[in-house]
């Protein structure tokens, strides 16, 4: 059916992002309940409806992890999404709420997420850039699905720059300028795993900082030496946080976590110079865990597996014939 914005009834706001809002609303005439997520794109009207266009592919993606497609508009200048509302929100949400998830659900994620992945990649060539524990879903009925990969194009130009945000599960080749490739997806669901497993991101603990108290505030270019290239990215918004001047800026280019702080450029420096982040303390998850964690997190892309060769991995494989039951899990909170 044709979805108009007069016909959707706000409901709740679930949540911010970089990019926009998302509410949980009621398309009035099919009664409906439905996620619209609202992007606010600063683009010519030409862009914009290229953008629609390119949206549509989602209303051909059908699998049971990945967010099904209700429809988009624009609704200048904005342009609206309408996707399947999952009423046990985001993973992110849900370990804010109940604390570090059990390491056989967090195995049940990966499944999902690694079946997803290989999905948009086999099917339509996708590559989701996004993964992070606020992309993956969950509902009452114990499903684990993905939203918002990359599906337009014009839509990941158009909203580079809210890149703050969501670097801090980009992958070392990545933050170095690299391709996407699937392989990136794969660092960022081993860092999204660590984090529920753990209960906090895990960056925010490990690094020592020390001497880093350089005073930084100049753009990045690939030129200056030693440091790291942010290609495509702009130069501009990336600045050391320094409390004494400017504090507005500060808002979130820093993670706080631990007692410390850690600017957005020591992040994206440990992330390509430190060894990547584990399961801790080592003993304590199946060793299993560990290894498949350990493989995703490969500082190396030509030694990480993809999405679909991960799906032979034992721990997966353990996951797949579990008993574990989602659908109970989720019906205690
Ligand atoms: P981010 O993913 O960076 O948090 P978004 O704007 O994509 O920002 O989403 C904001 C929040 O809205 C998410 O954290 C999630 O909790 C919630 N959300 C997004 N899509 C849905 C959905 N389909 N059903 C329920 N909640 C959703
Ligand atoms: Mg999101």
């Amino acid at each position: 059916f044709d979805l108009k914005n007069e016909d959707l009834k706000d409901l709740q706001e679930l949540g911010q992002g970089n990019g926009g809002s998302v509410k949980k609303v009621e398309h009035i005439p099919t009664k409906t309940i439905m996620a619209k997520k609202i992007v606010l794109i600063d683009a010519k009207p030409s862009v914009r409806k290229q953008i629609l266009r390119e949206l549509q592919i989602m209303h051909d993606c059908h699998s049971k992890y990945i967010i099904s497609f209700w429809g988009a508009f624009l609704a200048d200048p904005n342009i609206c999404m309408c996707i399947e509302f999952m009423d046990k929100g985001s993973l992110d949400g849900i370990y804010k709420k109940i604390g570090p998830i059990d390491i056989d659900i967090v195995g049940q994620v990966a499944l999902a997420v690694l079946e997803g992945l290989t999905y948009l990649y086999d099917v339509h060539r996708i590559i989701h850039r996004d993964i992070k524990p606020s992309n993956i879903l969950l509902n009452s009925r114990g499903e684990i699905k993905i939203c918002d990969f990359g599906v337009s194009g014009e839509l990941i130009n158009s909203i580079a720059d809210t890149f703050v945000g969501t670097s801090t599960y980009m992958s070392p080749e990545r933050i170095q300028g690299a391709q996407y490739t699937v392989k990136s997806d794969v660092w960022s669901l081993g860092i999204s795993l660590i984090e529920l497993a753990l209960g906090r991101f895990p960056f925010s603990e490990s690094t020592s900082d020390g001497e880093s108290d350089s005073d930084y505030e100049g753009t990045l270019s690939p030129a200056r030496p030693g440091s790291i290239s942010l290609s495509g990215l702009p130069p501009a918004r990336i600045k050391r946080n320094t409390p004494k001047k400017d504090k507005r800026k500060s808002k979130g280019v820093s993670l706080q976590g631990g007692g410390m702080t850690m600017s957005i450029l020591e992040l994206l420096q440990h992330i390509v110079n430190e060894p990547a982040p584990r399961l801790t303390p080592e003993g304590r998850y199946p060793k299993e865990a560990e290894a498949f964690i350990d493989s995703c997190l490969l500082k190396d892309p030509d030694s990480r597996k993809t999405p679909k060769d991960l799906l032979k991995d034992a721990w997966i494989e353990q996951a797949r014939v579990s008993t574990v039951n989602l659908e109970d899990w989720a019906s205690t909170f």
